[in-house]
């Protein structure tokens, strides 16, 4: 019978298999409400007798509560609300002869309480529904023999409008919020991406995309002005993990992702590359104001302290690259760069080098 069951990936919090039954009972109270109207109307139609309408107050009425009580005390709720589920189509199967089979009425309670089941996630719960419902129809057929009706009053129209209504309104407001859910976290998620969460930097994928960007303005002469790469490696950071230990090493990177993300201008991209290197694209400046930004940068990593390492003393080595035309890819340019920090390196670590002209 219709009860709309929750969707658990609308949720922020995944749907407990235990708390299911408390999560369906609502809708199975209102749900059986609005059927037992549609019902109802039938019955009213047809003269029905007491006992008829003894047992509509028993499926309609009665039943959602006891199916609560009997998934709420049993050892497995979640099994126990599987079972209500079936018998819920079960009532269904039951109902459509005792209606003399009335076209409308059987046709939207079969399909409500059928599709209920795929929204439960449950496999194929709604196949094993719809043969219940089947053969409970097929069994009071063959015991009662009832008159077929299939065509209905204005009444009965009017009676089952409700519960379509009602279950269209309380899936379509699902479907939105499920909506909502995915393009909140698909947004988180891309952030995520987008982010190097140990610095707060730009996260190497990003970076490189902003990278790309930069040189294809340049070679489409987009840019008019030009645009350097800065490599940035922490000079002997192996020795620093080795005496100060990992954590140590963590807080390093982290203060030297904030060293750059201060010492960069609001136009500039900085990235985490990998491991203890960065990297930094200095746009649509002149070199000079690249290698100030370049010198802040090594000269604020040469002053950080650390409380749990009071001794420690740091230096980077910075190359720098800027784009040229013989930069074909982002590739091109960031091996210029590889060059000068290994020079910066060579010459003595703690120092900034500049690609040599080609
Ligand atoms: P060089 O002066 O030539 O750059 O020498 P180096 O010791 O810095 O050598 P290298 O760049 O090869 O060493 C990087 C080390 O950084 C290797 C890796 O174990 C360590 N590392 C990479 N990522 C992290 C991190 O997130 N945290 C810590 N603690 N260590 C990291
Ligand atoms: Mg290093």
């Amino acid at each position: 019978m219709p009860s709309p069951a929750p969707q658990p990936a609308a949720h922020a919090a995944p749907v407990s298999r235990a708390t299911l039954y408390q999560l369906i009972y609502p809708a199975r109270v209102l749900g059986m409400a609005l059927a037992g109207v549609a019902v109802g109307s039938v019955l009213f139609e047809q003269n029905a007798g007491a006992w008829l309408w003894a047992l509509l107050a028993a499926t309609f009425v009665l039943w959602p509560h006891l199916a609560y009580v009997h998934a709420r005390f049993s050892p497995d709720s979640y099994a126990a609300e599987r079972r209500n589920l079936l018998i819920d189509s079960l009532f269904v199967g039951i109902w459509i002869p005792l209606m003399h089979f009335n076209l409308l009425a059987s046709a939207v309670i079969t399909i409500i309480t059928t599709f209920d089941k795929v929204y439960t996630l449950i496999r194929l719960l709604w196949l094993h529904a719809l043969i219940l419902l089947a053969v409970a129809a097929a069994v009071v057929t063959l015991l009662l023999r009832p008159q077929i009706q299939l065509q209905s009053s204005v009444l009965v129209e009017l009676c089952v409008l409700p519960l379509v209504f009602a279950y269209t309104w309380v899936n379509t407001h699902r479907g939105t919020r499920l909506m909502r859910t995915i393009v909140k976290q698909n947004r988180q998620l891309d952030a995520l991406r987008r982010t190097d969460a140990q610095t707060g930097l730009q996260s190497r994928d990003h970076w490189m995309e902003h990278a790309t960007l930069a040189l294809h303005s340049l070679q489409t002469r987009a840019a008019t002005r030009p645009s350097t790469l800065l490599l940035i490696d922490i000079d002997h950071f192996k020795s620093i993990n080795d005496t100060f230990g990992h954590i140590v090493g963590d807080e390093v990177i982290s203060a030297v992702g904030k060293v750059i993300l201060d010492s960069v201008r609001s136009e500039d991209s900085a990235g985490r590359y990998g491991g203890d290197e960065f990297a930094v694209l200095v746009s649509q400046a002149d070199v000079p104001t690249a290698r100030a930004i370049a010198e802040r940068i090594r000269s604020q990593i040469e002053q950080l302290r650390f409380v749990n390492a009071p001794q420690l003393r740091l230096g980077s080595s910075i190359g720098l690259a800027v784009a040229r035309p013989e930069h074909a890819t982002l590739l091109d340019w960031i091996n210029a760069a590889d060059h000068a920090l290994y020079r910066a390196k060579h010459q003595g670590r703690n120092q900034v080098a500049e690609a040599a002209c080609a």
